[in-house]
């Protein structure tokens, strides 16, 4: 009779892990109160935002935005042709 261990390792996914996100600019996954959420708005406004709906790109700052602007990485997040003007706003609001 063989005894199977039962490993019960830090990797086992339990309900109090903080939700990990991956930031627009490093691509780092990060967990996510340690990241930004910047939301498109139906006005196609960018803000910083935990709470308002639309689609989300989480970024750790705004050292990261320059990433951001290079990778695109808020147009993938938002599915959108184009953000440049989210990135100047979102510079103002990051700082
Ligand atoms: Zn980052």
């Amino acid at each position: 009779m063989t005894t199977r261990a039962a490993t019960m390792t830090t990797e086992t996914v339990t309900t109090s892990d903080p939700p990990i996100r991956t930031c627009v600019g490093c691509r780092r996954r990060r967990p996510q109160h340690e990241l930004v959420r910047c939301v498109l708005d139906a006005d196609g406004h960018a803000r910083v935002s935990r709470t308002a709906p639309g689609r989300g790109g989480w970024i750790c700052g705004v050292e990261c935005l320059d990433a951001a602007r290079k990778a695109r990485g808020f147009e993938r997040a938002w599915r959108v042709r184009s953000a440049a003007d989210a990135y100047d706003r979102l510079r103002d609001e990051l700082n």
